[in-house]
């Protein structure tokens, strides 16, 4: 199963898509996305977490773009226009 940010396969074993369960959340190893698990076993799919980040101008809430959650850097608030770099490091 391929990450749908970065491509890369997931190699699951039948034991390991057992254990996975809709709402768990695993990380990819090679952009380190956390992906949220949908469905189970023979429907399982992966989605990438949504962020959302706070601009510190206009304190309104939005979300990341994917490209910005893979390459990092400056991101621009939808409603100031205010581009900052958000805090990798919050959950
Ligand atoms: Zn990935
Ligand atoms: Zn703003």
């Amino acid at each position: 199963m391929p990450c749908p940010v970065c491509g890369e396969e997931f190699e699951f074993t039948p034991q390991d898509l057992l254990e996975l369960h809709e709402g768990d959340i695993i990380g990819c190893d090679s952009c380190d996305t956390e992906l949220e698990v949908i469905g189970q076993g023979e429907t399982l799919e992966l989605t990438p977490l949504e962020y959302f980040t706070l601009c510190p101008r206009c304190e309104t809430d939005f979300e990341l773009s994917e490209e910005v959650l893979l390459k990092g850097g400056t991101v621009e608030c939808p409603h100031c226009y205010y581009k900052f770099e958000p805090d990798w490091q919050e959950d």
